[in-house]
This record gives structure tokens, sequence and C-alpha cells, in this order.
């Protein structure tokens, strides 16, 4: 298969999907699959039956069910989109009813883990696809999701080498009709990148609203008064699912623990130049940092949100 041309699969491109949990992810990948008919049956499962009642209110699904195994008999395309922490139990559940040939995949923010939680519960017949759709916002649950969230941004699939093709190329095009650009890479190198461009800011964020949110009350007053100074943009990525987070942190250890040594250095960098008034070296990293936000305004990856993944 050349890379600039996928093949054409005869719509549906999946005859029957199951979604295990459908929140912001899930539910945009569904309204992407009911406007494009990409699935020829939607069945949805999640925890709660709340979830369940909104999904049938906003039409995202064929038939909703409270058993997972009920879900994924029979179905073509199992898309896992859960918080990371959920999938191992997940695996366990469904791992002994998956069809032979069905495809399974996944939408979590870190991909070593999908490997070692899912893999050992699939049947050899099974194809594991893992992916990453690299966009999102702070809001939760399937009333939050949109079809376009997807358009123009990028999605990380992470195949091994044995991955089946015909299995690769329905995912592709399953991303590819959601708007998205698909790239395929290492699930360990995925984890390493989004460390920095993902996971670090998050934790910036949460540290920032947290220690604010610990100053005495005349100061938090000041703080939302002149939030619009910088603070404002940290508390929108502060607010972004707590469980969700809770598990890309525990899951993506290792990357995230990396990244942090390099930005205690870098940082203890600046706290020096501050104390020693070295105004050249903070300006000399502050007109670096500006280069970094024309390339991205040039990969044209900003938003007027500045999306997340
Ligand atoms: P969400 O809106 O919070 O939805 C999570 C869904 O998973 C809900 O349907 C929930 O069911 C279900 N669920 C939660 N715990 C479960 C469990 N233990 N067993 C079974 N189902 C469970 O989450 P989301 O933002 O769509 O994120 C889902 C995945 O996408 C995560 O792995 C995340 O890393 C990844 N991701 C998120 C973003 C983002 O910006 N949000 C971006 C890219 C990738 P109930 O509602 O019934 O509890």
């Amino acid at each position: 298969m050349s890379k600039d041309t996928p093949p054409l699969f005869a719509p549906p491109l999946f005859n029957r999907v199951a979604f295990i949990g459908i929140g912001l992810i899930g539910s945009s990948l569904a309204r992407v699959m009911r406007r494009d008919r990409l699935a020829g049956h939607i069945t949805v499962t999640a925890r709660t039956q709340a979830t369940l009642d909104k999904v049938v209110e906003l039409d995202l699904a064929d038939h909703v069910t409270a058993d997972p195994v009920e879900a994924v008999t029979d179905a073509d395309l199992i898309m896992i989109c859960t918080p990371l922490g959920a999938y191992a139990a997940v695996a366990r559940s469904i791992g002994a009813h998956l069809k032979p040939g069905a495809i399974v995949s996944d939408v979590g923010s870190a991909k070593k883990c999908v490997f070692r939680d899912l893999a050992p519960h699939l049947a050899d017949g099974v194809h594991l696809v893992p992916g990453h759709p690299v966009a999102g916002t702070e809001h939760s649950g399937p009333e939050a999701g949109f079809a376009e969230l997807f358009k123009d941004r990028f999605c990380i699939l992470t195949p091994t080498a044995g991955t089946d093709a015909d299995a690769v190329a329905r995912i592709t095009a399953l991303w590819r009709a959601a708007g998205m650009k698909v790239e395929a890479m290492d699930a360990d190198h995925h984890d390493q990148v989004l460390a920095i461009t993902s996971h670090l800011p998050h934790l910036i964020a949460y540290t920032i609203v947290d220690t604010a949110a610990q100053l005495g009350d005349d100061l938090q007053q000041e703080i939302f008064k002149y939030s619009a100074s910088g603070f404002r943009d940290f508390t929108r990525i502060a607010a972004s699912d707590p469980v969700m987070w809770r598990d890309i942190f525990v899951e993506n250890k290792d990357a995230v623990l990396d990244i942090l040594g390099r930005f205690d250095e870098d940082l203890t960098t600046l706290k020096r130049a501050i104390r020693q008034g070295d105004g050249q070296t903070l300006e000399d990293v502050f007109t670096r940092t500006r280069a970094v936000r024309r390339e991205i305004i040039d990969a044209k990856q900003h938003t007027p949100e500045d999306q997340k993944s």
C-alpha cells in the first residue's frame, strides 16, 4: 500500500461497532460515524445508566447495554474510550468474547500501557491497533462531543511491525474520515513526545492553579479579578477531567518523570537568572520560545482555544 493512496473500503467501513465508554472523545467519533455512515450498527456500553440514557437521547447508537460482553459479541470494531485505568478490567471482561478478525482500538492518551493491559487478553486472530486522536477540550461526557473535534488535527497510531495491515488501514481510514492527519509511531516514542507536548503542560497548569488556590483569601480575590493576565489560560487546562489525568500520569510515569527532570534543570537556570538580575539569559530564552509559537502557527496546529490532547 502506498503511503499517499489509502485503500478504498466499501461502505460501511465497519459492519458492527462497539464503543466501550463514550464521553467527549467516543461520542465525537460516534457522531462522525453517524454523519458519514461509517458503521452499519453501533452498540454502546458505559459504566452508568445515565450515560447510556444520554447516548439514546443524542441518537449516537443503535443499541445500548450495560453489559460489555453483549456489546462486543459479533463486533468488527471495538473502540475503547474509557480512562486508561479501566483498560485492564475491560480487557479481562471482553477478551474471551471477541470474534476472530475483530479489531480492537482505543483513543487513550498514553500508549505503552495499552499493550500491557489489552494484549494479554486478546486471542491470536484479534487485531490490536492502538490510537490517540490528539484533539480534545476540557469538557467530559457524551453531550460534550462534536464531530468537528478532530478536524485537521493529528491522530497517532501505534501498531507493531506484526500488526495486520488491513486492520491498520481501516483504522487509518476511520480517522481520516474524521478529518485527521494519521501518523504511525512506536508506542514508546509516542509516550515520550506526548509527555512534553501534553502531559507536562497539564502538570504545570494543575500545579499553578493549586498553588493559587492555597493562597490566603485576600490574594485569591485578586487572582480571580486579574486572571486575564495569564492565570485564566491555566485554569482552563487545569479544569480537565481529574480521573483521566490521574490515569495519564500513573500510566506514563517514566516519560513524564524523565521530562520533569529536564524541566527542573531549565527552571533552575531561569531562577538563577532572575536572582542574579541576568536579563540577557531571560531575554534569550523568551526569544527562543517565541519562535516555537511561530512554528506551531505555521504548522496550523493552533486554535482559538488551543485544543489539548
Ligand atoms: P470522558 O468524557 O470522561 O468519558 C469517559 C467514558 O468512559 C464515559 O463513558 C465513562 O462512563 C466511561 N468509563 C469511565 N470509567 C469506566 C470504567 N471503569 N469502566 C467502563 N467505562 C468507564 O472521557 P474522554 O475525555 O472522552 O477520554 C476518554 C479517553 O480518551 C481517555 O483514555 C483519554 O486519555 C483519551 N483522550 C482524551 C482527550 C481529552 O481531551 N479529553 C483527548 C485525547 C484522548 P460513565 O459516563 O458511565 O461513567
